[in-house]
């Protein structure tokens, strides 16, 4: 059963080498014929060019918005960006989006996309995120940041040709991402036992084999072979789709997200250039993992036991069996080429501590995290 393309839109995934040429023929066949590029200088060059290119073979026409980083040297989905896109918007002209980039361009373009109804096609030119299919975008208002809701993708095309010459910390940090899923599958199996929190076999089952995958692969993704990327890619594809299925992100998100988020509001709050998605999940997981294997086993908790534990220890215990220990999760993501500890992603102790403590108020999501925090 294939409830995807009916419910969702995204009628297309194109995952190979030339993809980009794909993605051109299909935006004619489709009949658009006024689409504007959204990329930032770096995804320009990756590919955005060359698609430009392709374009000028057919008969769409296509407005390049060429989005201004930061003084940081990142673009940021805040009002700024979002604005620099909806001035190129000609209305009742433009009939297509393409968002050329890794996840923030995504986000600009899929807010964008849903406020107009303007579709959007997906080029990513990195394997870093999981949340190219989102129907969320997290953007900072007013120096916040809030998911809002957003379109996903009518298609994606992902070229393994550029994929691949992407650079080593985003692919590590889309292994990252990925990682986290040992978490957050816990923590929604968890949730479901212990709160009746809503669950999916299927998008359990699919996002499980996606995170198997890449471990099973990790030193093909490490040294960026196609295989390698072509297997990161096809899990954080399939992440999202599990995602798009089950409506929530449960399947993708658990404590370790939360954690990862935490840090990143500090960061934000600090002026800090932010760190990659992935490489906070990454080591949030093995964070995560530390602490939930010394309270399942060890009798090891922040306050008192919660009283989920007491009632359901033995699930838990089998369940988080399933779950690598933090020595390797570090292991894994160094193999992948990233960064593997809290060092070396600069996050002090203080902020780790604190994070640890109050990161599941971040969402309202029952985690074995929040149930450790919680506990009376
Ligand atoms: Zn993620």
């Amino acid at each position: 059963m294939n409830r995807i393309s009916g419910e969702h839109g995204l009628e297309r995934m194109v995952l190979e080498k030339g993809a980009v040429q794909s993605a051109a023929s299909y935006l004619e066949q489709k009949g658009f014929r006024h689409a504007i590029l959204a990329a930032d200088g770096n995804t320009y060059a990756a590919a955005g060019k060359q698609l430009e290119q392709e374009l000028t073979k057919t008969d769409v026409g296509v407005r390049l918005c060429l989005l201004a980083p930061e003084p940081s040297g990142d673009v940021v989905a805040d009002e700024q960006a979002l604005l620099q896109l909806l001035l190129e918007v000609q209305p009742g002209q433009t009939d297509i989006m393409i968002a050329v980039g890794s996840g923030t361009i995504h986000d600009i373009v899929r807010f964008v996309s849903y406020k107009t109804g303007l579709p959007f096609v997906s080029v990513p030119t990195a394997p870093s995120v999981d949340g190219f299919t989102s129907k969320g975008a997290p953007l900072i208002v007013r120096g916040v940041k809030t998911t809002f809701p957003a379109s996903a993708p009518i298609a994606i095309f992902a070229d393994l040709d550029i994929l691949m010459q992407a650079p080593q910390p985003l692919v590590a940090a889309g292994f990252g991402d990925m990682l986290g899923k040992y978490t957050s599958l816990f923590d929604w199996k968890f949730s479901h036992l212990t709160a009746a929190e809503p669950y999916d076999e299927e998008a359990a089952a699919m996002t499980e084999k996606a995170l198997r995958d890449c471990v099973g692969h990790v030193d093909e993704i490490g040294n960026r072979t196609e295989a390698g990327i072509r297997i990161l890619m096809t899990a954080l594809i399939e992440s999202g789709v599990a995602m798009l299925r089950f409506g929530q992100s449960h399947p993708a998100s658990g404590a370790e997200h939360h954690v990862s988020h935490f840090w990143e509001m500090e960061y934000l709050r600090r002026g800090k250039r932010a760190l990659l998605h992935g490489a906070k999940v990454g080591v949030a997981c093995a964070e995560i993992s530390r602490l939930y294997h010394d309270a399942a086993y060890r009798g090891m908790y922040p306050g008192r036991e919660p009283a989920q534990l007491r009632n359901y220890g033995d699930r838990v215990r089998e369940w988080l069996h399933e779950v690598p220990s933090k020595a390797e999760i570090r292991s894994l993501l160094r193999r992948a080429g990233g960064p593997a500890s809290r060092e070396e992603l600069g996050i002090d102790e203080e902020l780790f501590g604190r994070s640890l403590r109050e990161a599941h108020r971040l969402r309202d999501r029952h985690t074995l995290l929040r149930a450790l925090n919680e506990a009376q």
